[in-house]
């Protein structure tokens, strides 16, 4: 099993009901360690690079609107297989679908307010990590 990181935002939806310790704790809990971790509000620009691959989608205003309507806390998670373990974690997109126990089934409200984003391969890792920390924010 390989070391990984994978990046993680904690939405707005979720920083607004207070729930940075609440999914902290689910994610520590699942074994991955906060490498790095920030409260940041996020730009226009910052939403829509970071979202530039869906673009062309219908929700892409909606998603750039909702990213940016209060604070994230962005962070770097470290740990085994850490990409596709934040990924179970998190569980499915529409918190309607995502599996019992998993952070959007417990607290997302909706498809598109639903509590996090994590990373779906090393690459976007790599990319999104470094579009928000570096190297010296990162402490593993
Ligand atoms: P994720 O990797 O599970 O976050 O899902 P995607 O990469 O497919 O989509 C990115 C984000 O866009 C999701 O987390 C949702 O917040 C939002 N999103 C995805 N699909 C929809 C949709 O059909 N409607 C709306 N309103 N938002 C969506």
């Amino acid at each position: 099993m390989a070391i990984e990181r994978t990046f993680s935002i904690i939405k707005p939806d979720a920083t607004a009901r207070q729930l940075t310790g609440a999914i902290n704790a689910m994610i520590e809990k699942a074994g991955l360690r906060i490498v790095a971790q920030k409260r940041v509000r996020m730009t226009r620009e910052q939403a829509e690079t970071f979202y530039a691959v869906h673009r062309q989608r219908p929700f892409f205003a909606e998603l750039v609107e909702t990213m940016t309507s209060g604070p994230v806390v962005v962070q770097a998670l470290e740990g085994e297989n850490a990409i596709a373990a934040y990924r179970d974690l998190m569980g499915a997109t529409d918190p309607a679908k995502a599996a019992p126990g998993t952070i959007r089934k417990v607290h997302a409200k909706s498809i598109s307010e639903n509590s996090v984003h994590g990373s779906d391969a090393a690459e976007t890792a790599v990319k999104e990590i470094a579009q928000f920390f570096s190297g010296n924010e990162i402490v593993g």
